[in-house]
């Protein structure tokens, strides 16, 4: 069995690796080649933690397995550890043998943000100039940075709650060349594409917030309950997702959905347009807007992709297992 240890993950792991591994699975997914095992989430009754697994297998691309972790919310507090906690265990798929072990705290925030960048090199205009940012916590830098990569953007505006956050948006969008501005929420018409990536439980981003033509992906909305953006705005737009089952129990979607502004057979999964089964954008006027809830296929498709770069480069641990 091969370990790659969490601090191999920033030397071996680039962007492009994490978004090609992203869409591959994603189309794999809409082709029926891949699926996603249920959920478990379960609060332990200890350290007030959530801890679960996501799972799944890609027959395409032959990845079984796992991430398993969760939230530690007094990790930092009392260890100087970071919260969020996880670790992808391969299996391999001849056998049922165990393949690897990969850290899965990095790989986490690379395979979010590469979700977010399929969408856009996929529904964007391909003439978007302004990228407007809701969040500025630790994944939205990481969004904000594999996002810049997508189109030539111009200019970057954010809001957050807490705007003495904004900063970390400002520092990755200059290490970019690319300006920065801090807006009101009424300021994101300016936008062409728009990330959403808070941990809100009250939508922030109003249909009257987002002019004609935008993308928007909405990547914070992960558990029942949480919200990002009015569920008007879903009703004005046409709607994809990594998974319709996951967009519709715990995504964004969620919302719409439950207030009859949405069906579930109204959502496209993006994989359905990476494959060429759907159009995508039909109109430069029509407002896209991707619903990335986090699958576990993602979690292997990154990690199964890790564990090459790292048996190639000669830093995979091997153990007799
Ligand atoms: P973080 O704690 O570092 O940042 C949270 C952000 O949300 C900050 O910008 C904060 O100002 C903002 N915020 C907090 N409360 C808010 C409110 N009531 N209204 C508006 N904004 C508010 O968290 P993070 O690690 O950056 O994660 C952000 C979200 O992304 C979380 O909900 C997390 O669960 C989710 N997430 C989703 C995926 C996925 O695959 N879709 C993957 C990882 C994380």
């Amino acid at each position: 069995m091969l370990i790659v240890h969490e601090r191999e993950i920033a030397a071996l792991m680039t962007r492009d690796a994490a978004f090609s591994a992203v869409e591959k699975v994603f189309a794999a997914m809409a082709d029926a080649k891949a699926y996603n095992f249920p959920v478990v989430r379960e609060a332990i009754g200890h350290e007030d933690a959530l801890y679960g697994f996501k799972g799944g297998f890609d027959r395409a691309g032959l990845t079984l397995g796992l991430k398993a972790g969760g939230y530690w919310p007094h990790n930092l507090e009392k260890r100087g550890e970071i919260n969020h906690q996880s670790t992808v265990f391969l299996f391999d798929p001849d056998t049922g043998k165990a393949k690897a072990m990969v850290g899965g705290n990095l790989l986490t925030a690379l395979r979010t943000a590469a979700a977010s960048s399929v969408s856009i090199r996929h529904l964007a205009r391909d003439d978007a100039k302004v990228l407007g940012m809701i969040g500025a916590g630790h994944q939205a830098t990481f969004q904000l940075r594999a996002a810049l990569e997508q189109r030539a953007f111009e200019k970057v505006i954010g809001w957050n709650l807490h705007p003495e956050m904004l900063p970390n948006l400002e520092k990755v969008a200059q290490e970019a060349g690319v300006p920065f501005e801090a807006v009101e929420l009424p300021g994101m018409t300016e936008a062409d594409v728009i990330i959403t990536i808070t941990s809100a439980f009250s939508p922030s981003l109003m249909a009257e917030h987002v002019s004609p033509g935008t993308h928007i992906a909405c990547m914070g909305t992960d558990t029942k309950g949480k919200q990002e953006v009015e569920a008007a705005l879903l009703s004005r737009a046409t709607v994809f997702t990594d998974e319709v089952a996951q967009s519709v129990s715990i995504g964004e979607a969620q919302h719409a959905v439950a207030e009859g502004a949405l069906k579930a057979e109204d959502i496209a999964q993006l994989g359905a347009v990476i494959n060429g089964s759907h159009p995508g954008r039909q109109s430069a006027e029509e407002i896209t807007l991707f619903d990335g809830t986090g699958v576990g296929l993602q979690d292997l498709a990154v990690a199964a992709a890790v564990v090459d770069l790292a048996v190639e480069k000669g830093v995979a641990t091997e153990v007799d297992f």
